[in-house]
C-alpha cells in the first residue's frame, strides 16, 4: 500500500492548504517511517522470505509499537500534537492526525491479517473478526 498512503498525503492538499505537501506525505507515511527505526532498536520484528507475497518478501513478525491500532492512534495523536505546538493551527493538526491514522486503516484494508488491536495483545484484526 505503499503508493496508496502518498494518494492520501496529495489528497489531503485538496482540504487544507497550509501544511506544506512534505508535511502532508510525511504525515501519511510517518509509521512505516517509524518502522525502520523500530526494526533497528529491535522493538519490532521483520523477516526477508523471497516469495511470501506477491508484492513484497517482507513477512512483519511483530510491529505492535507502529502498526496497532492503539499505537497508530497514540502516534497520530502525538503527530497532531507537535504539529499544533509548533503551527498553532488546530484544523490543520487535526487533519495531520488523521493523515497517520489513515495509513493504519489502508494497511488494515491491505494487509494480509498481521495488525494487532493494542500491543503485545496476540489479537488480530481481520476486516471482518478478530483473531485471539
Ligand atoms: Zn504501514
Amino acid at each position: 500500500m505503499f503508493i496508496g498512503h502518498f494518494g492520501v498525503g496529495l489528497g489531503a492538499k485538496k482540504i487544507d492548504k497550509k501544511p506544506s505537501l512534505g508535511t502532508m506525505l510525511f504525515a501519511a507515511q510517518f509509521l512505516d517511517l517509524l518502522w525502520p527505526i523500530m526494526i533497528l532498536l529491535g522493538i519490532e520484528t521483520v523477516k526477508i522470505e523471497p516469495g511470501n507475497t506477491a508484492m513484497t518478501p517482507l513477512n512483519f513478525i511483530s510491529y505492535p509499537i507502529t502498526h496497532s491500532l492503539l499505537g497508530a492512534f497514540v502516534w497520530s495523536m502525538l503527530f497532531g500534537l507537535v504539529y499544533f505546538l509548533i503551527k498553532k493551527n488546530y484544523e490543520s493538526s487535526i487533519l495531520l492526525a488523521s493523515l497517520v491514522m489513515s495509513h493504519w486503516i489502508l494497511d488494515l484494508i491491505t494487509h494480509r491479517p498481521d495488525l494487532q488491536l493494542i500491543p503485545w495483545s496476540g489479537c488480530l484484526i481481520i476486516l471482518s473478526e478478530m483473531e485471539c
